[in-house]
This record gives C-alpha cells, structure tokens and sequence, in this order.
C-alpha cells in the first residue's frame, strides 16, 4: 500500500514479518527451499500463485484478508497453487504461515525431501488441517 496505489492489502509489511518470524525461530536451514510468494491484490505482481506457498492480499469489506494457496511452482515442473480455504485476518496469517512450516518438517519424509515435493507427496489435508484444524475451520471466514 506504501508502493502501490492498486494495492487491497499490505504485502510488503507481512513479508518482513514472515521473514523476522523465522529469524527468531531459527528454522530458515532446517526447512531449506521453499519459495513464499505474497501479492498485494488480484494483479498478482509477486506471482504468489506459483509459490510452493503463495499469500494473496485482498480487501474484505474494509478488512485485509489473506488468501494461502499451496503447491504453485514457477520452474520446469510448473504448477499453479492451490487454494487452501477461507482467508486469514493480517494478525492470522504469521501464526497459519508458522503451522505450515511445521506441518511439513513434522510430515516430510526426510530433511532433503522439499515443502514443494512433500506437497506433492501428501496432497492438501495434513496442510489443511494444521491451518484449520481437523474437521473445522479455525481461520477468519469470509465469503469468496
Ligand atoms: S500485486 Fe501488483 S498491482 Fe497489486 S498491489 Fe502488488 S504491485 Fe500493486
């Protein structure tokens, strides 16, 4: 929003606080390749859709909302992401990211095995149910 006058929600700001997160969490080589990609609106300059987590920033009645999808892949094997479900409030979306992450080094088959192969491995569920919970919906809900 600081940069862009089409911007729907501040992607800049959440990136930085993803990036600090993981700092203090000291996971960063633990966890190895794994492409995060945010845009600020639909248009989809920061191509989220082809990162193994993509995060797209919307406006919902006023509200920033932040849509997660998994999977996408811009390289030889390329694949658009997923879309996980309902959208997290700016204040969700650093927890939800975090149980991501740790969805895949507790799922993954061993440290070389990467979030993108490991998506691929496991599908969507274990993911959806550490953003959501098992059999209910614990992010913010907001209509599509
Ligand atoms: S995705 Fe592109 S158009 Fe949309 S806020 Fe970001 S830079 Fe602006």
């Amino acid at each position: 929003m600081d940069y862009c006058a089409l911007a729907t929600a501040r992607s800049i700001p959440i990136a930085q606080q993803i990036a600090t997160r993981f700092d203090e969490l000291k996971l960063e080589h633990e966890i190895g390749d794994l492409k995060i990609k945010i845009s600020g609106c639909i248009n989809a300059c920061g191509h989220h859709h082809v990162g193994h987590i993509g995060i797209l920033g919307l406006d919902r009645a006023g509200v920033e909302n932040y849509q997660i999808t998994l999977g996408g892949d811009h390289t030889q094997d390329a694949a658009i992401g997923q879309r996980t479900g309902p959208g997290f409030s700016a204040e969700e979306i650093i927890p939800a990211i975090e149980r991501l992450v740790y969805a895949y080094l507790q799922h993954r088959s061993s440290a070389e095995e990467r979030f993108i192969d490991a998506f691929r491995r496991l599908g969507m569920a274990p993911f959806k149910e550490a953003l959501y919970g098992a059999g209910k919906t614990q992010g913010r809900r907001h209509a599509a």
